[in-house]
């Protein structure tokens, strides 16, 4: 990521202008704006138009991804602060065993997470225990690696307990991102939020499940419209985008992140986020139907196929 990115100064967050005020006054949110399954981008004018939502209730992998996503935010967090709280508490590093702490940690949420599923009759206990042998994976990898990093690090130069917090700064430039981003400007729905951000200059969001990762595909949209809402209110230019992507196998012992993607968040790509932007507000504010796939099998399985095709009707 040492590598130039080629950004035309007026598509950056800061230089940008806002998006007219007819389209604007439409906003979308990330995700629909991000989404590509339906060719016609029916889904947003069922969504916003019709307003009709899909009537599913909410499926058991959207509902793991979230509890995946969100341990993998607290891991983090809790990581940088209790190795703040060992820094002042301690002159010593004799105790310091951040890899036992974070365990600890990640076992009682588990355990919380497993009870309130299981207290949801939608949610089957073979798919929490799966749920809980995954999640107690990423704990297991995720405090290793900390613990083997920091560890080395003292190894190497003697460090003390109050250099501690520098340290794992350094190692770790990576920080949940807890607030929340005023986009409205860019027809986007507030708040726009962003999982991580590394070293001041990479913006992330974590995702599990389907891969979309072409140019103008899910991911790189998302991360897009992520760092041109940091421009705008931090000032700062972000060049890169990561999705951190998390799946598992039954046949590994650890998390897999191979499907993990970096985008360039270079000219083209913020050309491409600002005509997603136009044709999807355009269709929201004209409220014309766009019309079915010319492939009725593109339907299948659809999330929207129930509203689409009213009791099996074909159009
Ligand atoms: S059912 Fe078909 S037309 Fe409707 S949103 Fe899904 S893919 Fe698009």
């Amino acid at each position: 990521m040492e590598a130039s990115v080629e950004v035309r100064e007026d598509l950056r967050g800061y230089r940008m202008e806002m998006l007219p005020a007819d389209l604007r006054a439409h906003t979308i949110s990330v995700s629909l704006l991000a989404s590509n399954f339906c060719p016609t981008d029916r889904n947003v004018y069922v969504e916003r138009v019709l307003r009709a939502g899909h009537q599913r209730t909410e499926e058991w992998p959207s509902i793991a991804g979230r509890e995946i996503h969100s341990m993998l935010q607290l891991l983090h967090a809790f990581a940088q602060r209790s190795v703040k709280d060992f820094a002042s508490a301690h002159r010593s590093l004799r105790n310091f065993d951040i890899r036992k702490t974070v365990m600890e940690f990640a076992d009682d949420h588990i355990a919380e997470v497993c009870e309130r599923l299981r207290a949801d009759e939608k949610c089957y206990r073979r798919q929490i225990n799966r749920l809980k042998v995954q999640l107690q994976q990423i704990a297991s990898f995720e405090a290793l690696a900390v613990a083997a990093l920091l560890n080395y690090r003292i190894a190497r130069t003697g460090m003390a307990a109050r250099t501690l917090p520098q340290e794992m700064d350094t190692l770790f430039d990576f920080r949940a991102i807890e607030q929340q981003l005023h986009a409205g400007w860019l027809g986007l729905t507030e708040p726009v939020t962003p999982d991580f951000l590394y070293r001041r200059s990479v913006i992330g969001d974590i995702k599990t499940g389907q891969v979309d990762a072409g140019p103008g595909g899910l991911f790189e949209l998302t991360c897009t419209a992520y760092a041109v809402a940091w421009e705008r209110v931090y000032g700062e230019p972000i060049d890169w985008g990561v999705i951190l992507h998390v799946s598992h196998s039954q046949r590994r012992n650890v998390p897999l992140y191979g499907e993990s993607q970096i985008y360039r968040l270079d000219t083209k790509a913020r050309i491409r986020l600002q005509l997603k932007l136009e044709h999807k507000l355009c269709l929201i504010r004209d409220g014309q139907d766009p019309g079915y796939p010319a492939d009725r099998e593109r339907c299948g399985g659809c999330v929207y196929e129930t509203v689409c095709y009213p009791e099996g009707e074909e159009q």
